[in-house]
């Protein structure tokens, strides 16, 4: 029986590394960043339950962790992949960490001490981390990584780490795993809200993203779960929500819907009716794409909650002295509309990861005009790729809420699982 490599440590590589390592297929589970979990671990609520999205994922992130038939390699890339369906000889980088990961029991001390702080990532660009940190309270594997271009060796976090688990010296290692076959689930990036000049986005302090929502919302998040303007702090008294910024946009070669932004704005508007019953909540939108189960029924009930829904897509965001205006046309009415809103969050898109194009020249396969990883069959095949052994899931493939993720990572580990019992006896 053959081994399979999953790249990627989201909801989808987590779920194919599950299925194939309880069918007692042994799985190494690549993921580039230092903990598994992908963008779900960053989420607040997931529609259309409106479940807490930790409560989820976090089970399912330990099983990983405690499964006897995965390996996780964390801080890990793919930097090479030979061979063919049942004998690839797949070559790792394992980054340095520079803490040993054995002795590390994940206790904090060395967080708690460090004087250092700089942009958190985990928190989209709103909150600050340690130097030395751990990337989020739930984090799997329970280990810091100390980040060696921000640490300016105080050595206080090797004085307070009694375990001596903190190195002052690490380098990469790289390593070859051989395997039957290969899931990509390397997932999306959001887009760049930069690129929409017109709304402001990091020109003015109150025009925030979907995913800076998503973390201030969370009770873990940098403001505690409260929505506040980060010019002042202040409880907006009116929130609009931008949709399609980085979708169905021909121009900046986003021709795609991203098919989540519809849902996750509807979700993120009820929960902020529901926190702050005064706050008015208004959707700016081109038309509403509810499309899955229960959807239309969620729509419903964002409205009844009184959030409002205006069709119309305003040209710009005009920001005067700390105010802002947003001047749209209603196109069911033709009116001509002003907003004075107090906080607009942008409804950025799901664009291919940065690396996609990488690691789909390293495995032989294409990728599509979009970006995104190019399947051979987009109706009745959408895990396979040209290249037998390697397959693909989840975002990777094309923009997909979790429970479609978690579909198509169950159709790419039974094919994976196929190529690693092949010459197995019946
Ligand atoms: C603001 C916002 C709100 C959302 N809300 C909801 C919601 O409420 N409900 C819902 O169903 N969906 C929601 N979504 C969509 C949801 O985030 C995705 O469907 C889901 O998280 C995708 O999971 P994934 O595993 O495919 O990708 P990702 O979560 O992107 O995971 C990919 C993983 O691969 C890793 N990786 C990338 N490249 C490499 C490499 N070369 N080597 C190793 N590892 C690599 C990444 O670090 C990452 O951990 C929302 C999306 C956004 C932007």
């Amino acid at each position: 029986m053959g081994d399979v490599v999953v790249i990627g440590g989201g909801v989808t590589g987590i779920q194919a590394a599950l299925d194939l390592a309880d069918h007692g297929i042994l799985v190494h589970l690549i993921e580039r960043e230092p903990s598994i979990g992908g963008h779900m671990a960053q989420l607040d609520k997931t529609f259309p339950t409106n479940d807490c999205s930790m409560c989820i994922l976090s089970p399912k992130m330990l099983d990983v962790s405690r499964h006897p038939n995965i390996r996780i390699s964390t801080c890990t890339e793919v930097i090479g992949i030979e061979g063919d369906v049942g004998d690839f000889r797949v070559l790792i980088r394992k980054n340095p960490r520079f803490i040993d990961e054995v002795l590390c029991n994940g206790c904090g001390d060395c967080v708690q001490i460090c004087p250092v702080e700089v942009y958190n990532q985990f928190d989209a660009g709103i909150g600050v981390r340690k130097a030395i940190y751990k990337p989020h309270p739930l984090a799997v594997p329970d280990l810091v990584i100390k980040d060696s271009e921000h640490c300016i060796e105080c050595g206080l976090c090797y004085d307070i780490c009694g375990r001596e688990a903190i190195r002052r010296e690490d380098s990469p290692r790289e390593e070859k795993i051989r395997a039957a076959s290969i899931i990509i689930a390397s997932g999306y990036d959001v887009f760049d809200a930069v690129k929409k000049e017109q709304f402001g986005y990091l020109r003015y302090p109150d025009v925030i993203t979907s995913l800076e929502f998503e973390r201030m919302m969370n009770a873990s998040g940098p403001t505690g779960g409260s929505i506040q303007r980060l010019s002042d702090g202040k409880t907006p008294d009116h929130v609009v929500f931008v949709q399609c910024v980085g979708s169905r946009d021909i121009p900046l070669s986003r021709p795609y819907c991203s098919g989540v932004c519809c849902m996750y704005a509807m979700k993120n508007a009820m929960l902020l009716r529901e926190k702050y019953p005064e706050t008015r909540v208004t959707v700016l939108y081109m038309d509403v794409r509810a499309y899955g189960k229960g959807y239309e029924e969620y729509f419903e009930r964002a409205k009844s909650m009184g959030v409002e829904f205006l069709r119309g897509m305003p040209a710009e965001v005009i920001g005067e002295g700390g105010d802002m205006t947003i001047n749209v046309e209603n196109t069911e009415t033709g009116e001509m509309v002003k907003l004075h809103p107090g906080l607009v969050v942008l409804s950025v898109g799901l664009e291919p990861a940065k690396n996609a194009s990488s690691i789909a020249a390293k495995c032989g396969i294409p990728v599509e005009e979009t970006g995104f990883f190019k399947s051979i069959d987009e109706k009745v095949n959408t895990v396979a790729t040209i290249q037998p052994g390697i397959y693909i899931a989840g975002t990777a493939v094309a923009p997909r809420d979790i429970p479609d993720c978690v579909a198509h990572a169950r159709a790419a580990a039974m094919r994976a699982f196929l190529d690693a019992v092949q010459d197995e006896p019946a």
